[in-house]
């Protein structure tokens, strides 16, 4: 028996076949291309972000071959927060998808703090009202075209998070649906209960006939109908697992209940931890959030980070530092240090545990001894800085519960010297399991466990755990203190610089 796993993350659309021992028989990943039209902009086209994935499971599909035939069910985990809307009747979308790190809806989410709203919604959501979620963005697109939002109240138009649109492609326009985890994540989820919160669609302007269904992560959310080239095997095949790729991940490095941590470096950095059946709350400015189960079932605390691995990105795409990331990884690790250079890549504002869409990044320390080296090593540390910050804040909201290790996955957490540096800052062990994103087999698991390949997702995790790699603290403490120390001075420096100046 074999399991599809459909990740769609922001820089690139991959598909796993995961047999029953979690191990991966056949891998397939397009990459996805973003674009920027203003300052704090953050685009992706629907189309390109349905294409890549299709193809995607169209190349494991053929590698496959006859054994294409053995696939029990598909399991979708995706970027999150990031809002397509479509035309029901034709299926074209109708805008750009606004990205998870858009900030354009920063002055609707300002003018609702100023009436005093964040408090309610906070309470209702577990979120911050920060233009990262999906609801202003969505709003912002109903009100870009004339007479979307009419046709909107009208029925016509249907929206959603990227696994709603990847739904509605597999099941070829047959199901509009979405999960909790997603739908926990844009502001219009009553977080408890699980279930649409009228009161916050008519604030944030979004008509309730928009939008998906919530579903629990581990339904039957329909049948593969697409008639799409290359998918001809899947026809039929049910979609049974949908996750957001953090819960994805959640799930993935087996953290079923309170207790363990992951953090997940991708992209942007997410650590979680499970909270159990009460939706957590945080003093320390993290996130409540619906875990993987039925709507109103497990929460889980978290912590994210806009630009984690993101930032070597840039250093190769904007900046020309080198022409690939792990070149930039290996001018990193070829000087003992960044030679006093901080770098502070707050490119999309700061999400947790600052919240400051405001804020904008910063490179200080610059000498006439400065290299290119020094810069990327200044970025690798700014990743671990980051996570240590979200550890600290979830550390003070957990208490005596706080983990001990910190469990982690995603592209960037490949670097074993981020993963060095993040034990020596942490004071903790850092543990990286051997084998397969966290995030796919997440998404396998949830639906392997909805069509009965693994009895329970306790039974899933425990026959799928691989082994992993440890990294210990090895720097004098008082250098990490010290590290840590101007990071927080140079982040300082950065709070609400775009000030309309
Ligand atoms: P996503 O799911 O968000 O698309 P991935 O988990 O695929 O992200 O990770 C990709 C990110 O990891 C990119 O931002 C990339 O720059 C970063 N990355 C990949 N390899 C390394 C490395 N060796 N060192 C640091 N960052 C890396």
């Amino acid at each position: 028996m074999l399991l599809l796993a459909l990740d769609q993350g922001t820089t690139s659309s991959r598909a796993i076949a995961i047999d029953a021992s979690g191990e991966a028989v056949a891998a397939a990943s397009r990459p996805l291309a973003a674009r920027y039209p203003r300052p704090g902009w953050v685009e992706q086209d629907a189309g390109e972000i349905w294409s890549t994935q299709r193809d995607a499971a169209a190349e494991v599909l053929a590698a496959l071959g006859d054994r294409a035939e053995r696939i029990a069910a598909v399991g979708v985990a995706n970027q999150r927060e990031t809002v397509v809307l479509w035309d029901r009747a034709t299926g074209e979308p109708l805008g750009p998808a606004i990205v998870w790190q858009d900030r354009r809806t920063t002055p609707a989410c300002r003018r609702m703090i100023d009436r005093g709203l964040e408090d309610d919604v906070r309470a209702r959501t577990g979120l911050r009202l920060d233009p990262y979620f999906s609801a202003t963005k969505a709003a912002w697109l109903l009100d870009d075209t004339e007479g979307l939002r009419e046709r909107a109240l009208a029925g016509e138009v249907a929206l959603g998070t990227v696994d709603a649109w990847l739904l509605w492609n597999l099941t070829g326009g047959r199901v509009h649906a979405t999960d909790v985890t997603n739908a926990s994540r844009t502001l219009l989820l009553d977080l408890a209960s699980g279930s649409w919160d009228e009161a916050l669609c008519d604030r944030f302007g979004v008509p309730r006939a928009a939008l998906p269904e919530v579903r629990g992560s581990l339904s039957f959310f329909g049948e593969v109908g697409s008639a799409d080239r290359g998918l001809e095997p899947l026809r039929g095949v049910a979609v049974r697992g949908i996750l957001g790729d953090q819960q994805a991940a959640l799930l993935g490095q087996g953290c079923l209940g309170p207790g363990p941590v992951k953090c997940t470096y991708g992209t942007g950095c997410f650590l979680l931890t499970h909270t159990g059946p009460t939706p957590p709350a945080s003093e320390n400015r993290l996130l409540a959030t619906a875990a993987a189960g039925g709507p109103g079932e497990a929460f889980a605390l978290e912590g994210g980070v806009f630009v984690g691995g993101a930032v070597v990105q840039w250093l190769r795409d904007q900046l020309g530092f080198a022409e690939t990331t792990r070149e930039i990884a290996a001018l990193a690790a070829s000087v003992p240090d960044a030679g006093g250079v901080v770098l502070v890549p707050a490119l999309a504002g700061l999400g947790a545990p600052h919240w400051d869409p405001d804020a904008r990044g910063s490179v200080q320390g610059l000498t006439a001894g400065t290299t290119k080296a020094h810069l990327c090593r200044a970025a690798i540390d700014a990743i671990a800085c980051q996570v240590a910050e979200l550890v600290d804040a979830m550390a003070a909201d957990l208490g005596d519960g706080a983990a001990t290790e910190l469990r982690v996955d995603g592209g960037a957490s490949a670097n074993d010297g981020l993963m060095q540096l993040q034990a020596d800052l942490l004071r903790m062990p850092v543990v990286r399991p051997r084998r397969l994103e966290a995030t796919a087999l997440g998404a396998a698991v949830a639906a392997g466990v909805g069509a009965g390949v693994w009895d329970s997702l306790e039974a899933a995790v425990g026959r799928c755990t691989p082994g992993a790699d440890r990294f210990e603290p090895r720097m004098d403490e008082a250098e990490a203190h010290r590290l840590r120390g101007r990071y927080a001075e140079a982040v300082a420096r950065c709070r609400g610089w775009n000030d309309g100046r």
